[in-house]
């Protein structure tokens, strides 16, 4: 073996378990370590922080930014790496102090006291708790036993759920990591809440009467337990295998479910991300497992974590979207909002692989993926400061705020039958054109009548409405034909389907009360560019009409004309490239509003931090507002996208309206293919445009009853009609179109009135 090779796993073996020495009741210290915040930019600056004697902090490490704990004789060493880093914690160590000091001072609380969650607690005094709530509420709560850790502890969970059988249920778990010990308070807080607040708050009470919620405060209870001394432990207390003097496996990387893919955990035992020999090779894991696949009736899953502040949802181990990904995303959003409500602090949310980080041997897929669960992780508080030691005046609020969430989660699937639209709803109907609307339907936890889909829309208020059937496009997708609406007229629609029991949910959710509206009016393109031929706009450095050179991720082929392309950055995406920009001629939107611009892309750019793919628009081609700018995480398209953008602000009614796509990089060791762009597409809608309507005398784009009085007062009071209805046309009260508005008008006028609309 090359002598490179030998000494690394020896030095990181050594330094990634220091600080050493330690006895396993003498807790260790950290004095004057920091906590940095390190750009990654490529590979090997991860080993060189690693040789430091680096801890890494961060749930996952890759490119881009990666907390690390850094103890302080190494930070002359990396200021000498020329890494960019940022000292988010001077010193972790008086963090750790603060937190045992308060801890030691409400040891003696009471599991009733109000002041438990005012402090960290231990698995004793967890254990404590649970067992009081069950003696407290036995007709509520019962304690059960999930399984055994390695070192043989009990891990202890809470069955809460009121009268009745056959309930979905949900489990809520924390502590896979020993560290994070905000984790075991948030599902303690949510049990004390369904348990004690049951008989007062009218929301929990019909919650837990709907719904069986399982609750596992500590997975990882010999790791918690070891927090105790060693505060930054994160894995469970496996022995170190032969040859090796770490100890411990990352419970949230020994799922089965992509158990090991690269990237997303480490095959080194002296990583804190080291997935074991095998998928559930622990005891916690295959404990977690088997209470899951007992209980068929549970139907979503939140696995609390800290830090980050996120919602994550699968996949972890793989960048594809799950089948059920618009429903997903409902409940990120749901939950990121009644988070947001409740002391304004934001938790970013998405898929976890695609948004954050690959999570490889995840619990999450593992639930979805083996029992169709919807499962959801959360990092609690905060972004950075003091991440796993989180002052104790935040274990309330982190609660507070994710209780709501909690809720917000079992309302959800106190229902069965879902919604979702993958393509959006219609914001505006092309006048007299049925319009096809793609509807995704499930029933959770239970099974769809797939017959029973159906569309009740209606042309304005007030009338029947008219049914008819969804037509099965496969799988759990359904398409809606939306009828043909007059010029100007609203469409009011809603969605029902059932279950194979007769359970009827129907879209909006209080549907007819509430529906979705629309309305119809005359759609205006004003630049309708196939990019076919080459449209001669404006470039710059390595912007080309034309085919890609056959970079790295280049499209094979344009989006809709085979092979001839749009437009694109020419085979090159070079390191520090300036920004160069492509710019449209002037486009005239005089007279419209909602102008949208839409264009199919096929995009690979790192990250904004790095480098920029900007969608810029400008009245005067000299000041430009961004419309459009590649997010934080690096985008690598792998298909061509369809991208619609808002540009009413700037273009709504201007005469010369410019358009621009922008690209410059930093360095990287990557390779990207940028910008491709095909089909540029500019609309906007004429609000003019619907023609008048014979007898509309309030001009509110529809002849009914409303209109008589306005009728009347044309008829008998010129000049009182032009001041009442100053933007409206007294013509259209001449309903024998006879050139004046007179009494012989009045027959033809109540004519229309009946036969028409
Ligand atoms: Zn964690």
């Amino acid at each position: 073996m090359p002598w490179h090779k030998w000494w690394l796993p020896v030095l990181t073996l050594a330094l990634v378990c220091a600080p050493l020495a330690a006895q396993e009741t003498t807790p260790v210290r950290y004095d004057n370590y920091k906590l940095v915040r390190v750009a990654i930019k490529h590979t090997g600056q991860i080993d060189q922080v690693h040789a430091l004697g680096a801890q890494l902090m961060s749930e996952g490490e890759g490119l881009g930014p990666v907390d690390y704990l850094i103890p302080p004789e190494s930070m002359p060493a990396l200021q000498k790496l020329q890494v960019p880093y940022r000292v988010l914690n001077d010193n972790i160590q008086a963090a750790i102090d603060a937190e045992r000091a308060s801890m030691a001072r409400s040891r003696a609380v009471s599991p009733l006291d109000p002041d438990w969650f005012a402090d960290y607690k231990t698995l004793e005094q967890v254990n404590a708790k649970l067992n009081q709530m069950a003696a407290d509420r036995p007709d509520l709560a019962t304690v059960f036993e999930v399984g055994r850790s390695f070192e043989d502890r009990p891990i202890y969970g809470i069955r809460i759920s009121g009268p009745g059988a056959g309930k979905p249920a949900i489990m809520f778990n924390g502590c896979h990591h020993a560290r994070e010990w905000i984790s075991v308070m948030v599902p303690m807080w949510i049990a004390d809440k369904l348990v004690y607040e049951y008989d007062s708050d009218a929301r929990i009470q019909a919650v837990v009467d709907q719904i069986e919620f399982f609750i596992i405060p500590v997975v990882n209870v010999d790791g918690f337990v070891y927090s105790q001394v060693e505060r930054l432990w994160r894995k469970n207390r496996r022995p170190a295998p032969p040859g090796y003097s770490c100890m411990g496996v990352d419970l949230n990387r020994n799922y089965a479910t992509g158990w090991s893919v690269p990237g997303g955990s480490s095959a080194s035992p002296c990583s804190e991300e080291y997935h074991g020999t095998a998928p559930f090779s622990e005891p916690e894991t295959v404990a977690m497992r088997d209470f899951t696949l007992a209980h068929p009736q549970i139907v979503a899953t939140q696995s609390y974590h800290n830090f980050s502040q996120l919602i994550m949802s699968p996949y972890g181990h793989t960048t594809a979207l799950p089948p059920e990904h618009e429903f997903f995303m409902e409940l990120n959003k749901g939950q990121h909002e009644a988070i947001l409500a409740v002391h304004g602090v934001t938790y970013e949310y998405g898929p976890t692989c695609t948004t954050i980080y690959r999570v490889s041997g995840g619990d999450v897929d593992w639930y979805y993926v083996e029992r169709g669960i919807f499962s959801f992780c959360i990092e609690l508080r905060d972004t950075g400061t003091y991440q796993f030691l989180l002052p104790a005046d935040q274990i309330i609020p982190t609660c507070e705020e994710n209780m709501a969430a909690a809720l917000y989660l079992a309302e959800w699937f106190t229902t069965p039958v879902k919604f979702a639209f993958p393509d959006g709803l219609p914001t505006r109907l092309t006048p007299d054109t049925p319009e096809n609307v793609t509807v995704k339907v499930i029933a959770v936890g239970d099974t769809l009548d797939v017959a029973s889909p159906r569309l009740y829309s209606r042309i304005g208020s007030g009338g029947a409405f008219t049914e008819s059937t969804l037509i099965p496009l496969g799988g759990n997708l359904y398409q809606a034909t939306l009828p043909p609406t007059p010029c100007g007229r609203t469409l009011e629609y809603y969605f029902s389907a059932a279950t194979t029991a007769g359970v009827v949910g129907v879209s909006p959710q209080d549907a007819p009360n509430t529906t979705y509206d629309t309305f119809a009016v005359p759609i205006v393109i004003v630049l309708n560019e196939p990019l076919s031929t080459n449209p001669g706009w404006t470039t710059q450095g390595q912007w080309a009409w034309g085919v890609p050179a056959g970079l790295a991720g280049d499209p094979q082929a344009g989006y809709t004309d085979g092979t001839v392309y749009g437009y694109n950055l020419n085979g090159a995406y070079t390191n520090n490239m300036p920004e160069y920009h492509l710019t449209t001629g002037p486009i005239d939107c005089t007279g419209l509003t909602d102008t949208r611009l839409s264009f199919w892309r096929w995009l690979g750019v790192e990250k904004s931090a790095w480098d920029h793919a900007y969608v810029r628009i400008s009245n005067d081609g000299s000041t430009w507002t961004n419309v459009w700018e590649n997010p934080s995480t690096t985008l690598i398209d792998t298909a061509w996208e369809y991208q619609e953008l808002d540009i009413s602000g700037v273009a709504d009614n201007q005469a010369t309206v410019y358009l621009r796509w922008t690209m410059g990089t930093t360095d990287s060791a990557d390779v990207f293919c940028g910008w491709n762009i095909d089909d540029v597409l500019v609309r906007g809608l004429d609000p003019d445009g619907c023609p008048p309507v014979l007898g509309d005398l309030n001009c509110d784009g529809a002849l009914n009853v409303f209109d008589i009085d306005p009728f009347v007062l044309a008829l008998v009071d010129a000049a009182g009609y032009a001041a009442a209805f100053p933007t409206c046309d007294r013509m259209l009260a001449d309903a024998n179109g006879d050139g004046q508005v007179d009494v012989f008008d009045i027959d033809p006028f109540v004519m229309l009135l009946i036969s028409g609309d």
